[in-house]
């Protein structure tokens, strides 16, 4: 009898013990979670990635999205200050506008991280997780140059026109540059001819990555500079951008075969991986949001417990105030050949996804 009452008190003991390990677990703070929008499924994965990691880890999670709008960004992040987060996640949609809002973070003694993103103009930014964005831009100018090699090796110059991305996001800028370290000499020997003479970010740029505007931009630049002859390549940065441009080339007659020019684009998304399976699009660029949210979810953890977090560049993202130390995860181009094994068998997309 008195054993079998010890054996209970313990059974009690050690089941009051569990759950104050889980409550000390669940109790290591809010993480604030700010991601741009639902309307391109990145997002949507970073956020859900995240969340899953931060929940493992034993820090509650509010994750928000913001619909593009930044008032509505600016005040998602002044109600995670307002419920205490110790820790922003933030991935901006203008990378300029959150200097206010910082200052109260840090006044607050939240731990700010600029995610995939730079945060810029503001001290209040502690890390910076993202990819390496030059090398996007370089994927995916080596893509388009193979794809003209590949379906146009005999004409010359290959008739090119050039998208960037949106001029308040710091990684267009990135982009655009690491793509053009590929396509400015070929430019200049006469491999490539930009028709249209469009070149430069204030005039390649497509505000807010919005698709429809890239296409409405499109349909003017194969009007106007394309009724005689044919265009053979198109730099896109970014799959949503992509897609407004196949909808413009498709819309004056360009269809999956030996004409359909070269597109590239960015994130992998299903609507564009199914493009490239149709022939529509060539290539995607593979940034795997389930990497960037663990090593962000590994650094916010170590810097909560004091220690230092794992970075790699403490030299190439200045943010007008300070460089920020960051983490680069790599990126990968993929072809229609790749799509098996880079997106299915990773997981990242579903085999049914794309039927
Ligand atoms: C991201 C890209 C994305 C683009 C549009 C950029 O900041 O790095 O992955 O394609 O925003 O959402």
């Amino acid at each position: 009898m008195i054993n079998r009452r010890l054996f209970l008190a313990s059974v009690v003991a050690a089941a009051a013990a569990a759950t104050a390990g889980v409550a000390h677990a669940e109790g290591k703070g809010l993480v604030g979670l700010a991601m741009p929008n639902k309307s391109s499924t990145r997002w949507i994965s970073d956020g859900e990635s995240m969340a899953k990691e931060f929940a493992g880890l034993g820090y509650d999670v509010d994750l928000q999205f913001a619909e593009d709008d930044i008032p509505t960004q600016l005040s998602q992040i002044e109600n995670m200050l307002t419920k205490g987060a110790k820790v922003l996640v933030i991935a901006s949609i203008d990378g300029t506008t959150l200097t206010d809002v910082l200052q109260k973070a840090h006044d607050a003694g939240a731990k700010v991280f600029a995610y995939d993103r730079l945060i810029r103009g503001s001290e209040n930014v502690d890390y910076y997780t993202t990819f390496d964005n030059f090398k996007v831009g370089v994927l995916q100018a080596d893509s388009l140059v193979a794809g003209l090699k590949e379906r146009f090796g005999s004409v010359k110059p290959w008739n090119v026109e050039l998208f960037g991305g949106s001029p308040d996001d710091n990684n267009a800028f990135f982009f655009y540059d690491g793509a053009m370290s590929v396509l400015q000499p070929m430019i200049d020997k006469g491999e490539i001819a930009i028709v249209s003479g469009q070149m430069g970010m204030d005039k390649v740029g497509t505000l807010r990555w919005d698709g429809a505007v890239a296409q409405a931009r499109m349909d003017n630049l194969l009007s106007a500079n394309y009724t005689d002859k044919k265009v053979h390549g198109v730099l896109s940065p970014y799959d949503g951008l992509s897609r407004g441009i196949i909808s413009s080339l498709k819309g004056v007659g360009y269809a999956p075969g030996a004409e359909m020019p070269i597109v590239t684009g960015q994130d992998a998304e299903v609507a564009s991986v199914k493009a490239m399976i149709a022939g529509e699009q060539y290539s995607t660029v593979f940034k795997d949001t389930r990497d960037l949210a663990k090593t962000t979810a590994s650094m916010v953890d170590a810097v909560m417990q004091g220690k230092e977090p794992e970075i790699n560049d403490t030299k190439t993202y200045d943010n007008g105030k300070k460089v920020v130390p960051s983490n680069l995860l790599v990126p990968h181009s993929v072809g229609k050949d790749d799509i098996q094994k880079m997106l299915v068998e990773s997981g990242y997309i579903k085999a049914e996804e794309l039927q």
